[in-house]
């Protein structure tokens, strides 16, 4: 029997929930990468749109991406489209070429005070700086701005820029590009002498070369194990097309480490270090207001469910009635009780998706359902991990399934 319920039926043929690039081979890996080093300049905004970028980035399966670039357009472009993924930096850069003259250049440094006063960011770089020219004016005002504003510095740097940098200010943290191209005992010493740094593993390609750590790599990341990270580097267009290619490498060597490890340097010593900074930088999420009742009859007590205002009835037969069991915001994760009531339950099982017909996508994580009652007539679903990274309007699906009934209730969720 099939029983529809609230407008309309949404064939489950539209799960999104699978996520994009599914069918490429870059869906067979699972292990998460945060890439902490992606430019999306003028030429590549032009060269690649960026629904193909986040594309690329969720098809290499980037749990986020930290992405600065010249000009800072191609940046917000992708914030636009994925919050979610995309964690924001700010470079001094207008255009490509002012790697060795931004830092002696006012118009560099008015640029960042301005869009600091606009947007929103987790850093402040990448930009390139050596030896003493980081005592300079422009670069010591860069770590002022970095401290006030809460931003982590990206510094493409030789050792001496990056000390100079760290003693401008007691708190700034320095995220080393490329690991400034050093040994790794080099780069152990660096580590070891400030613990406001970490480093980043971008065009390296000698780390992990034919699938195996050397043994100095294998050293530094076991003496370090929270602060080295990945970074593709994507410095030209075409090498946007690498992001895939560069996760999938990189998980061959990962794969040689004991798993904490690899997890660390996947993707948690990125997250650690920036997504502090994000999430307190980051423009605050409106609390949404849950929709009126859908159906006039409250049956939520028949149900054995509190008719508190803020649960949402969405059906009367049977009877489906959500609980939020936390606040629910653009991009912040949420957990819902789901109670359903009916004659008969037995053997029923319950799939949740939403998508946003607006936009064509669905959401970017897989919520968690864990059923915590279940008899013939009360079933109740706890929904962990619910994240809607837009606001607008989602379209929620829930399919109700046993060997005497297909249900599917569908309903509108509006989130500003
Ligand atoms: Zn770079």
């Amino acid at each position: 029997m099939i029983r529809l319920h609230c407008a309309v039926f949404i064939s489950f043929t539209l799960s999104l929930l699978a996520s994009v690039g599914s069918s490429s081979a870059w869906a067979q890996s699972t292990l998460p990468i945060a890439d902490a080093h992606i430019h999306y300049s003028h030429d590549s905004v032009e060269n690649t749109p960026p629904e193909r970028v986040i594309e690329l980035m969720r098809g290499a399966n980037l749990k986020f991406a930290l992405v600065s670039s010249s000009d800072d357009n191609g940046t917000q472009k992708l914030s636009e489209l994925a919050p979610d993924l995309i964690v924001p930096g700010l470079r001094p850069y207008r255009r490509r070429g002012e790697v060795s003259t931004w830092f002696t250049d006012e118009a560099a440094l008015e640029y960042v005070e301005k869009l600091l006063t606009t947007n929103h960011y987790a850093s402040l770089g990448e930009f390139h700086l050596y030896g003493e020219t980081a005592d300079l004016p422009i670069p010591r005002r860069i770590v002022e701005l970095a401290a006030k504003h809460n931003l982590v510095l990206h510094a493409h740097s030789d050792a001496d820029a990056v000390e100079r940098l760290l003693a401008q200010n007691p708190t700034v943290k320095v995220l080393w590009a490329h690991s400034g191209f050093d040994t790794p005992a080099d780069i152990a010493s660096m580590l070891d002498k400030h613990d406001r740094l970490w480093a980043d593993l971008a065009f390296r390609s000698e780390v992990g070369r034919g699938g195996k750590l050397s043994d100095e790599w294998l050293s530094l990341f076991t003496q370090f194990p929270t602060r080295m990270m990945l970074g593709t580097d994507t410095y030209t267009p075409e090498r946007m097309y690498f992001l895939p290619e560069h996760a999938e490498t990189a998980r061959v060597w990962l794969a040689t480490l004991p798993a904490e490890l690899a997890e660390n340097i996947a993707w948690k010593n990125a997250f650690d270090l920036l997504m502090p900074h994000w999430q307190a930088n980051k423009p605050q999420a409106q609390t949404s207001t849950i929709p009126a009742t859908l159906i006039d009859e409250p049956t939520a007590n028949q149900c054995g469910v509190s008719d508190d205002p803020s649960n949402y009835v969405v059906s009367s037969e049977p009877t489906l009635v959500i609980q939020p069991l936390s606040t629910i915001a653009v991009s912040e994760p949420f957990s819902v009780m789901m109670t359903i009531c009916d004659t008969d339950l037995t053997g029923m099982k319950l799939e949740l998706n939403a998508t946003m017909p607006a936009h064509g996508h669905g959401m970017n994580y897989t919520p968690e359902l864990t059923v915590v009652e279940h008899s013939d007539e009360r079933m109740k679903v706890q929904v962990d991990g619910l994240v809607l990274h837009m606001p607008g309007n989602w379209n929620w699906v829930v399919n109700l399934r046993s060997p005497s009934t297909d249900t599917t209730l569908s309903f509108d969720f509006n989130i500003q």
